[in-house]
């Protein structure tokens, strides 16, 4: 490894704490800079984990999701926190439940259910009613769910007790070529240098490497999500239900996460949200009769023209972590891991 370096993480989300927690971890001495507002991307996750039901088995999406799998297995015992393992993943076309079949052939973590072995299920208080569209599905024991808030706050404490630096600030201006210390600044007017930069600022890196002379296109896409309180006589159940795009994560005391809307921009539909909570007009009545407790939005960093997410050297210790679009949760780790092999590369 590369002798102990200063490093400055620009981005407070999932990923800039993925990103902060490893490096100091590491050995490196590591500022994480963000403001204190919620990030834009984490704030609304669902954290919704889906790796093992991925369909392709190759490739670098396929590499970067089996990674942060074995890195949280690995992150939930240093940090003591859960990673809910378990989803079910439904088919409701043909050419769903087709492909399901053979993705089944392939690993060893995933069940294939016949839409007879779903309704046995239900009927055994397993799984709640299913839409009555659902031809079958897969089963994963490998994939899952993390409460993306409860672990950034848990990646934050630990960092702070293995020495890294919490800055609240935007930064404004970066001024630097590689070939000598970062040097930043912040809107609190105070300056601050590193060895090596890391931008880990969703939506906000393609601002930051304007500033150094850089481009790196990103469109925001809108994200809805709901918290529902199901009725007191609705069967509870573990793992994540994902139907039509759409998750449904089991949450303590009879409530139920239901997202996400991909609507690119920022602005929200009402229509999006209303199809969202029917299910696209499936919905069985127990999700129909469940009461709305709260509904939230965010805003995911697509990449233009280029395969999400963008890791990145595009100048010497300058490392571009950033544009996680729909999976920041679930890549977090692997891009912290990136992150750390370039600076151990040097
Ligand atoms: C409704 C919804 C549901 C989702 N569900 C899932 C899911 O189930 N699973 C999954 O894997 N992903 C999910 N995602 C996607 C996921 O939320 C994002 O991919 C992820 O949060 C991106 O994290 P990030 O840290 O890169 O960005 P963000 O969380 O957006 O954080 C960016 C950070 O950078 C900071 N920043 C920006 N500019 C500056 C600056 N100039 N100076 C200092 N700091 C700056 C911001 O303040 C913020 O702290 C969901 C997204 C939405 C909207």
């Amino acid at each position: 490894m590369s002798a102990k370096a200063q490093v400055a993480v620009i981005g407070g989300g999932f990923v800039g704490h993925c990103c902060a927690w490893l490096l100091q971890r590491q050995g490196h001495q590591v500022q994480l800079i963000a403001p204190p507002t919620p990030p834009q991307g984490s704030a609304a996750a669902l954290g919704v984990l889906m790796a093992e039901v991925y369909q392709r088995r190759s490739g670098r999406g396929w590499r970067l999701r089996r990674r942060s799998m074995e890195l949280l297995e690995q992150w939930q015992q240093h940090l003591a926190l859960p990673v809910h393992r378990g989803l079910l993943l439904l088919a409701s076309d043909p050419q769903e439940w087709e492909r399901q079949q053979r993705l089944v052939q392939q690993s060893q973590y995933l069940e294939l259910l016949s839409s007879a072995a779903l309704k046995a299920k239900v009927s055994q208080g397993v799984l709640p009613k299913l839409p009555e569209e659902a031809l079958g599905g897969v089963w994963s024991s490998r994939d899952g769910q993390l409460d993306p808030f409860q672990w950034i706050q848990r990646l934050q404490v630990a960092g702070a007790e293995q020495g890294l630096e919490q800055v609240e600030a935007n930064v404004t201006g970066i001024d630097g070529d590689g070939s000598r210390p970062w040097k930043l600044t912040l809107d609190n007017g105070s300056e601050l240098s590193c060895d090596w930069l890391v931008l880990a600022a969703g939506l906000g890196s393609s601002q930051l490497l304007e500033i150094v002379g850089l481009s790196l296109p990103m469109e925001p896409v809108l994200g809805q999500a709901l918290e529902l309180q199901l009725g007191s006589d609705q069967t509870t159940w573990n793992g994540c239900l994902i139907w039509k795009g759409i998750n449904l994560v089991p949450r303590p005391n009879g409530r139920l996460w239901l997202g996400a809307t991909v609507e690119p921009g920022t602005k929200a539909s009402a229509l999006e949200l209303a199809d969202l909570q029917s299910l696209q007009g499936t919905a069985p009545a127990w999700l129909q009769q469940a009461q709305v407790l709260r509904q939230w939005q965010g805003l995911r960093a697509r990449p233009s023209g280029q395969p999400a997410p963008v890791l990145e050297q595009p100048q010497p210790r300058l490392l571009v972590v950033s544009g996680h679009y729909r999976n920041g949760i679930l890549l977090g780790p692997a891009g912290a891991d990136w992150a750390a092999e370039q600076i151990a590369e040097g």
